[in-house]
């Protein structure tokens, strides 16, 4: 198995591709922490993944506060005794029709881009600690390229996400830890996708994608496993595309 003997922390790890990934990680031999604000989705996962014969903890966590980030990284230590993967994968869409709303602007970088600083400022010491780890932090194709239908804050926050994974690569390489980004493309919806949701906005996505279809969860989860293996260990700082050549294009 790709990740036996590790202990992950899936932020967003509740829905679509956070679960897909936690669900993956645990397939793969990890012992996974499902960390997210949505309880009754969150302990679901939790019994599907012991029915399955793997270990998977559902823990409360709002990215955005860090006191819980201590409080979850406490219970990740206690219950597993090490920390060694976070994929920081919680977010909300930024397909509000209002792409000028200043408090949507707050709110995307608030848990898309502070709250994967958050996780990184957490996760770090335990994996000092161990002289070894790796993070993957999820981004987007809205991180690297402009979209018509999506909220500035939205690339913004993205855009964050990819700049403070190389930033935080190079300042944590020498203690053995490798930080990387996803960049997934169009994907099923999110919760709160809102105008990129409708099928005329998707049709026209869609008709830019080289490979003509949208991407599985499967597929981003199987890019965060790899970059997360140990299959990974001369990759730091680097952006991985899952996104059927969109930004190719
Ligand atoms: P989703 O809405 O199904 O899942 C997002 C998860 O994040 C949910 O479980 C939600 O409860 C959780 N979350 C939101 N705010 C949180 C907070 N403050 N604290 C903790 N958890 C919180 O969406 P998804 O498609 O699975 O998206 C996962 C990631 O992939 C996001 O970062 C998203 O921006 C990115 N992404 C998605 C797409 C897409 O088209 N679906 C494309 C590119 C990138």
């Amino acid at each position: 198995m790709r990740l036996e003997n590790k202990v992950a922390i899936v932020t967003g790890g509740a829905s679509g591709l956070g679960e897909a990934t936690a669900k993956l990680f645990a397939a793969e031999g990890a012992k996974v922490i499902i960390a997210d604000v949505l309880d009754k989705e969150g302990h679901e996962i939790e019994a599907d993944i012991s029915e399955t014969g793997g270990t998977g903890l559902f823990a409360r966590l709002d990215v955005t506060d860090e006191s819980q980030w201590e409080d979850v990284v406490a219970t990740t230590v206690s219950r597993f005794g090490k920390l060694d993967l976070l994929v920081n994968n919680a977010g909300i869409s930024g397909s509000d029709p209002d792409r000028t709303n200043t408090d949507a602007w707050d709110r995307l970088m608030e848990i898309n881009a502070k709250g994967v600083f958050l996780g990184v400022k957490h996760a770090v010491p335990e994996m000092k600690k161990l002289g070894s780890g790796a993070i993957v932090n999820i981004s987007s194709i809205s991180g690297v390229v402009g979209q018509e239908y999506v909220h500035k804050g939205y690339s913004a926050s993205k855009g964050a996400v990819r700049l403070l994974t190389k930033s935080a690569a190079v300042q944590y390489a020498s203690d053995g830890i490798r930080i990387n980004s996803v960049h997934p493309g169009v994907m099923d919806p999110m919760r709160t996708s809102k105008i990129t949701a409708t099928s005329g906005v998707r049709d026209q996505m869609l008709a830019t994608v080289p490979l003509g279809r949208e991407g599985t969860r499967l597929e981003v989860a199987n890019a965060v496993l790899f970059l997360a293996s140990d299959e990974a260990s001369y990759i730091t700082g680097a952006e991985l595309m899952v996104d059927g050549g969109f930004t190719a294009n």
